[in-house]
């Protein structure tokens, strides 16, 4: 197991990123172009992503199910636009026990359609809603261009299917999950995100209006890590899901669904991670704190292990590792510590003993300091907070260094294909026209319509690229 070399950001980002994870064993290419095999480092991260985000789903109402994976193929083509959006990408069983199947099976590459089938069976009256579910499973979008966590053909996921007796109430409901989404990035991945509205031709195939929230990666490249979608009646139409309302009339229900993928692993590297590996924020880590035994005696060892294992008795609020192994130097742990991006890393030699201290050292900031034995598990505790809100205000000081205010097309790829490519906050008439074409000739996207203080502010404008009256700027950036 010899040291893993990571290019540098400045030299190849890219290639980096790929590094990143190498180095860090978090995930492995397939057999099968596009897959990707999740290694326990990389899952580990993904397990206290679900953890948490399972719980806040939980404190809000929802209960979790599972739907299989194989979707009749007339179900797809129930809803039309979900079709068009989807058929590309879906992959379909067409043989299965030694024969041709009478049906072809998509393998789901979402399941709106046949959790909608189901839910028809389940509602009849406004007494069975809201109906609140989500289910944690993989999906299948045979995609063309991939790449490890931020696009594969096989990913894991949450799915969201909550159904409701009026339109507000399926759109209270897409704003509560989008403001989890928020919670979540900020408060566990320590990710800053914008939330806001889709324009119509980036919304979900299917949906009346999607939201979601987009993050800016340290190339300046934005990142969509999740989205809310409000259906509408569209999928109970199409799967004729009626209930009675406290009128006695007939009326089809309404619908959201919502999801984020394993896609924020890798936007969790690529906002944090620096030349040296990934970072992992303190309450996503596994290990949160690394510890390394410093001894050249016998002696010696046995005193610092001892010591350790006293000290380490009162660490029960965090994940901790002693890296008791003989076979490497004090130099090589540091190092794959730091490859793996655990938070905080304490040292402890015969000299720290004798001065009844140890050292920790920042993973984020490299700041080395001596502490005293005595309180030392809240001050772990305080310092990875410390590493948590750093993180954060480190990446949010990014965004803001990289946001800038455009009110002429000219100056996209000016900035785009600059050395600080970032997000940039513009007015747009809501034309699809001048969408297409900001799109055509800048490769910038329109990320979100942002609400929130988040956003740029509203006063009204004019459109970059036709002029045209525009009541408020949208956020512009090159995506993933
Ligand atoms: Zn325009």
């Amino acid at each position: 197991m010899a040291d893993t070399k990571i290019t540098r950001r400045a030299d190849d980002y890219a290639r980096w990123y790929t590094d990143v994870i190498a180095a860090a064993e978090l995930a492995d290419y397939a057999p099968v172009k596009g897959c990707m095999v999740i290694r326990p480092n990389g899952y580990a991260i993904w397990e206290n992503m679900q953890r948490a985000l399972d719980d806040m789903f939980k404190a809000t109402g929802h209960r979790n199910a599972y739907f299989p994976v194989f979707i009749p193929e007339s179900f797809l083509a129930k809803e039309a636009e979900h079709v068009e959006g989807f058929a590309p990408e879906v992959a379909m069983v067409t043989h299965a026990g030694g024969g041709k199947l009478e049906e072809p099976l998509a393998i789901r590459p979402t399941s709106e359609t046949i959790i909608w089938n189901a839910y028809r069976n389940w509602i009849q009256s406004y007494r069975d809603l809201p109906l609140l579910i989500n289910q944690w499973a993989n999906v299948v979008r045979w995609e063309m261009r991939t790449r490890l966590f931020l696009r594969t053909t096989e990913f894991l996921w949450q799915e969201g299917h909550t159904a409701h007796a009026s339109y507000e109430e399926a759109e209270a409901e897409a704003r509560t999950i989008l403001e989890v989404y928020r919670t979540f990035a900020e408060d566990f991945m320590a990710v800053p995100v914008i939330a806001g509205l889709k324009s119509e031709s980036e919304k979900f195939a299917g949906a009346d209006h999607t939201y979601s929230i987009e993050a800016m990666m340290q190339d300046g490249r934005a990142l969509q890590a999740g989205t809310s979608h409000h259906l509408g009646q569209n999928f109970a139409r199409a799967f004729d899901v009626k209930f009675q309302n406290e009128n006695g009339e007939q009326e089809y229900v309404y619908a959201s669904s919502w999801g984020v993928s394993t896609r924020l692993v890798g936007a969790l590297i690529m906002a944090h991670g620096d030349d040296r590996g990934i970072i992992v924020p303190p309450r996503l880590a596994a290990t949160a704190l690394a510890i390394v035994p410093i001894y050249r005696t016998d002696e010696q060892r046995a005193a610092v292990m001892e010591r350790l294992d006293r000290l380490t008795a009162g660490f029960a609020g965090f994940g901790f590792h002693v890296d008791d192994r003989e076979q490497h130097s004090p130099g090589f742990k540091f190092n794959h510590w730091e490859q793996r991006g655990v938070p905080l890393r304490m040292e402890m030699g015969p000299k720290d003993l004798d001065k009844d201290q140890v050292v920790l050292v920042r993973r984020d900031t490299g700041e080395k300091r001596f502490v005293p034995q005595d309180g030392l598990a809240d001050e772990v505790g305080r310092t990875l907070d410390a590493v948590q809100a750093g993180l954060f205000r480190r990446a949010r000081e990014f965004r803001e260094s990289r946001t800038y205010a455009v009110d002429d097309l000219g100056r996209f790829n000016a900035i785009l294909d600059g050395d600080a490519p970032g997000f940039l906050h513009g007015h747009w008439c809501a034309s699809v026209e001048c969408e297409d074409r900001i799109k055509a000739e800048t490769r910038a996207t329109i990320r979100c319509i942002p609400f929130g203080d988040a956003g740029p502010e509203a006063p009204p404008g004019q459109c970059v690229a036709c002029g045209g009256a525009s009541e408020r700027a949208v956020v512009f950036g090159r995506a993933y």
